[in-house]
């Protein structure tokens, strides 16, 4: 079963015909026999958005077969008639869903949205089955229970391992009562979850800023004053000015305008939200659902919700992420203070929250003046494209070569094959650089086809994808990036040299990290991609080929500097809190969110003239998203990154080979044979290391 929409696995008995009859063959729906392109590629040519609905009846009820069959079988479970059978169960209902679930986000329309709204209830009712099907759990448990006397490997024992924990981790080693109240629990925190996100958003459009004296308007930039009369005159205020908490309209007049007092009413309007006593107020939701989650954690045996998240995570207990934030927490506070007192000599007197943007931005222009269209035409869009193919070849002898008979779902798409340095095939890259309608905003990672076996054993090959939002070229000028969206090239080309690389036996651990792992093959891209030594060999301007100047170099470097203390300490502050809620053990009926947040930042030393980046009642990562206990990943995807790089940078080469077979190995190919930190480990020979993160940032 597909790893990224459904969670867990499935493999195919599949015994359809192939289709002989030519004439029959130009209706066919082309899901349900093979392409018969080159590598299997998807025939985007010939799919229609009539073939979608059929073909997932259809996978779906050739998914329900082979459980069956798995449940009804009268012999003894066994790793081959159990795992291996639901490991493999469900290839036709992924080869469809990976179509559809990527081109509803890259090539949607009505049509499509309709199909999804069909389709997404009849899948997660199909899943929840599946996954709660006591016949199939009751077969699992007893080959989990007797794994050590079945002379398995490791790696199959592991997967035994990891489809029982599922089974456990959803409930369905519960009894029958037991589980009415975990189901009760789900619904009311998917329904609390939901409330909190609509009171944010009725938070969010109470507030309005009203100018309607133009001096107040002092300091901002044409652009923010142009969009504010805009919001006004659709508000029925034209002639004056309004200023939202929406961050487009709200960072600039924080930034820039001078009028103190309007600075303070616009930031206490955003650090207040869900927190005025109101209908939408959020602090009774939050200890509502801070009260369920950890019922949810007590009844599925763990001591509280954070353990229960964290046991499925790299870092793996609770200890691990509070000493790994406050190992980050200390110098990062250090360095606010200092930017804080560097601020006030600017000011002259004592800052509040409010100012931090305001003088933070004066800073900036004194030390790190630095001018993004200086940098862009050293970042023409295929520079930056074949620069990381060059790194990926340095690194790991891989080639790309560009097709160009390849069926693709939009013109304009490329696709690349992508090789062994022995010429042997590894999978294709499609490459989807612009925005359009039919697009979603972002940028991302995805696959058409992931890599693993099928139930004979054959290697199936990845077709990888990455969908982006970039500027787009104008008249004779090519793409030209800006940083951020250079960063962003190299960072998905992470993600792809993962999904490409992976290799495993099992769908459920081929290619499978835990969430606070999934950033570091990604992350660690951007580190090549801003090297001087390698922006020297990529960066080269679009007209003349000149390589870019040291000077550019040494500007872009010192931007990544600024503000690092303050960024850092609010981060922290919020991943804390966000840990502090889910590591509680018991909660009172007096409990109060506004109470406990403060109580918990005044614990740390966190400095008034900062709050968390979100404060509890718009906490929306954790109390409206999936983030809880979750938010420290960031961070620590980031220290690993750094730690990665640097084993790299002191061995004195950049492409050290035999350090990159390593981490080809350990963290990307056979990324899934074992836990996140062991891998890491077998790559790095120790644990990983705060300092080159904290060195980075200019923490240290
Ligand atoms: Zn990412």
């Amino acid at each position: 079963m597909n790893r990224k929409f459904l969670g867990v696995i499935a493999l195919s008995i599949m015994t359809l015909a192939s289709c002989t009859n030519k004439e029959q063959a130009a209706t066919e729906n082309p899901f349900l026999s093979n392409y018969g392109t080159p590598y299997e590629v998807p025939a985007f040519d010939r799919i229609k958005t009539e073939h979608y609905l059929p073909a997932f009846e259809e996978g779906m009820k050739q998914h329900k077969a082979e459980v069956d069959f798995i449940i009804k079988n009268r012999a003894v479970p066994d790793f081959q008639n159990t795992i291996l059978a639901y490991d493999k169960s469900g290839a036709l209902l992924d080869k469809v869903a990976n179509i559809f679930m990527n081109l509803t986000e890259c090539m949607s329309n009505d049509e499509m949205q309709n199909i999804a709204a069909e389709i997404m209830p009849k899948l997660s009712a199909h899943n929840d089955e599946i996954s709660m099907n006591p016949l199939l759990f009751e077969k699992v448990k007893y080959v989990y229970d007797t794994r050590h006397d079945r002379n398995l490997d490791d790696q199959q024992i592991r997967v035994v391992e990891k489809y029982y924990t599922d089974f456990i981790r959803n409930g369905a080693g519960l009894n029958d009562a037991d589980k009415e109240t975990l189901k009760g629990i789900n619904e009311r925190l998917s329904l609390l979850s939901l409330q909190f996100g609509n009171n944010l958003l009725a938070e969010n459009a109470n507030f309005k800023l009203v100018v309607d004296n133009e001096a107040d308007l002092s300091g901002l930039p044409q652009s923010s004053i142009v969009a504010a009369a805009e919001q006004a005159k659709k508000d029925g205020m034209e002639g004056k000015w309004v200023f939202t908490l929406s961050k487009p309209s709200l960072i600039p007049f924080l930034q820039y305008a001078d009028n103190r007092d309007l600075r303070e009413k616009i930031y206490m309007g955003y650090v207040m939200r869900g927190n005025n006593d109101n209908a939408n107020d959020n602090k009774a939701l939050i200890e509502e659902m801070s009260k369920l989650r950890l019922q949810k954690a007590q009844l599925l045996g763990y001591e509280d919700y954070a353990s229960y998240v964290l046991e499925a995570n790299m870092a793996k207990d609770v200890p691990t992420v509070d000493t790994f934030l406050a190992e980050l927490f200390e110098p990062a506070l250090k360095v606010a203070k200092e930017e804080l007192k560097e601020m006030e000599k600017i000011a002259g007197f004592n800052l509040e929250s409010w100012d931090w943007w305001y003088y933070a931005e004066k800073v900036r222009k004194e030390k790190y003046n630095f001018d993004e269209n200086e940098l862009k035409p050293y970042l023409s869009l295929n520079n930056v494209r074949d620069g990381m193919f060059m790194v990926a070849n340095k690194l790991y002898g891989i080639t790309f070569e560009q097709r160009h008979d390849l069926p693709v779902y939009f013109d304009g798409v490329e696709t690349w094959e992508v090789k062994e340095q022995d010429g042997s095939y590894i999978g294709i890259l499609y490459l989807d650089y612009f925005p359009r309608d039919s697009k979603s905003g972002g940028a991302w990672c995805t696959s058409f086809r992931e890599a693993g076996y099928d139930i004979e054993g054959n290697k199936i090959s990845p077709l990888v994808s990455l969908v982006l939002n970039f500027t787009p070229p104008t008249g004779d000028t090519p793409a030209l990036l800006s940083w951020d969206e250079t960063e962003t090239l190299w960072h998905e080309f992470g993600h792809g040299l993962h999904a490409l690389f992976s290799d495993g036996k099992y769908n459920r651990t081929c290619g499978v990290v835990p969430r606070d792992y999934v950033e570091l093959p990604s992350q660690v891209m951007e580190n090549w991609a801003g090297d001087p030594e390698v922006l020297r060999m990529y960066a080269k301007h679009w007209q003349t080929g000149e390589v870019i100047p040291e000077e550019i170099i040494t500007k872009l470097e010192n931007s990544g500097l600024f503000n690092q203390g303050f960024n850092t300490t609010e981060f922290l502050a919020a991943a804390i809190l966000d840990m502090e809620y889910h590591k509680l053990k018991e909660i009172n009926d007096d409990f109060n969110a506004a109470d406990f947040e403060k109580a918990k930042m005044n614990e740390i030393g966190l400095i008034g003239e900062i709050y968390p980046r979100y404060r509890s009642t718009y906490y929306s990562h954790i109390f409206a998203g999936g983030y809880s206990a979750g938010y420290y990943v960031y961070y620590w995807a980031a220290v690993l990154d750094s730690d990665a790089f640097s084993y790299f940078k002191e061995s004195g080469d950049l492409f050290n080979p035999e350090l990159a077979a390593k981490f080809r190995q350990h963290c990307l190919q056979e990324c899934g044979n074992d836990e996140g930190m062991v891998q890491y480990k077998k790559f790095r020979g120790q644990e990983p290391s705060n300092e080159p993160f904290l060195k980075k940032h200019g923490l240290k």
